[in-house]
């Protein structure tokens, strides 16, 4: 197994992580069994990629280990593409998932069925050594409940609806993993990961 670190101190990413890499012989381990403190690095980027690729940086200059970075979250289209980079902020940093659920339903009232699509982005970068970097994006399209439901899932899963209806929150993790934006990034991850590894040998 080669140990990969991953810049995400969020356990629900890393069990998602650890499950799509495993497969492909990469141990995800967090920047604290790296011994890495990130606390002063800032998502000061304009884009999912840009963020992924400052978080990948960093750790891969801190721990001197192969990195990845991740960044996502949830483009509404009626709302101009919000709260998008700022997913995880977007009700203040003390808020809750349920509080961020209910502002974008809040400011999403009045706005009709065929207005509330949405995708979920996810960007990764790994920096394997100081010159080269992987990025990969996957996205996933489906709109925005009118209410939460289901029990499954993190974040905003409860409000995202697949064209077939069914919320984030009503899959299981394999489903969720097959049609879902992380799960999409990470296949584009493993491919690019297999080629580099293949050509090097
Ligand atoms: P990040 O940690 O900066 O990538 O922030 C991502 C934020 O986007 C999370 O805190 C969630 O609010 C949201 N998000 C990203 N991926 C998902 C997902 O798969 N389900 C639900 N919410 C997600």
């Amino acid at each position: 197994m080669m140990r990969f670190v991953v810049a995400t101190q969020n356990m629900d990413k890393l069990e998602e992580m650890d499950r799509l890499l495993r497969p492909i012989g990469i141990e995800p381990v967090t920047l604290s069994m790296a011994g890495v403190d990130f606390s002063d690095v800032e998502e000061t980027g304009s884009t999912f990629e840009e963020n992924a690729s400052i978080k990948a940086r960093a750790a891969f200059e801190r721990s001197g280990k192969p990195s990845i970075g991740d960044d996502s979250g949830l483009a509404v289209d009626a709302l101009d593409g919000a709260p998008g980079i700022y997913s995880a902020r977007y009700a203040g940093p003390d808020a809750t998932d349920l509080d961020r659920i209910h502002k974008l339903l809040d400011n999403m009232k009045g706005v009709p069925e065929d207005k509330r699509t949405a995708r979920f982005v996810c960007s990764i970068s790994c920096v394997l050594d100081k010159d080269t970097e992987i990025i990969v994006t996957g996205t996933c399209e489906g709109s925005i409940a009118y209410e939460p439901k289901g029990e499954g899932g993190f974040g905003y899963d409860p409000v995202f609806l697949l064209p077939d209806g069914r919320s984030f929150a009503q899959l299981t993790d394999g489903q969720k993993d097959a049609v879902s934006h992380r799960g999409e990034a990470m296949k584009l991850l493993k491919q690019r990961l297999s080629k580099y590894f293949n050509d090097k040998k």
